[in-house]
């Protein structure tokens, strides 16, 4: 069984948080991937990195207070 354990940084599932789930990735040393134990996501810091970016961008207005409901 490969030795396994938290990277060096928490990185938060992008498959699981598309789905509002938000779940820390474990890191396979040996294989220099992270990976999700809810979902079966696994994928390099680069592939994690993109699909929080993603994800960045599609909650990127839940920062934004609407404050006109005037879209006629
Ligand atoms: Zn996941």
């Amino acid at each position: 069984m490969a030795q396994a354990g938290k990277g060096k940084l928490n990185f938060r599932c992008p498959s699981c948080f598309a789905r509002d789930i938000d779940v820390d990735m474990f890191y396979d040393g040996d294989r220099k991937e992270y990976y999700c134990l809810r979902c079966q996501f696994t994928g390099t810091e680069e592939d994690v990195l993109r699909g929080n970016e993603v994800i960045r961008l599609r909650y990127k207005d839940m920062l934004t207070r609407f404050t006109s409901f005037d879209f006629d």
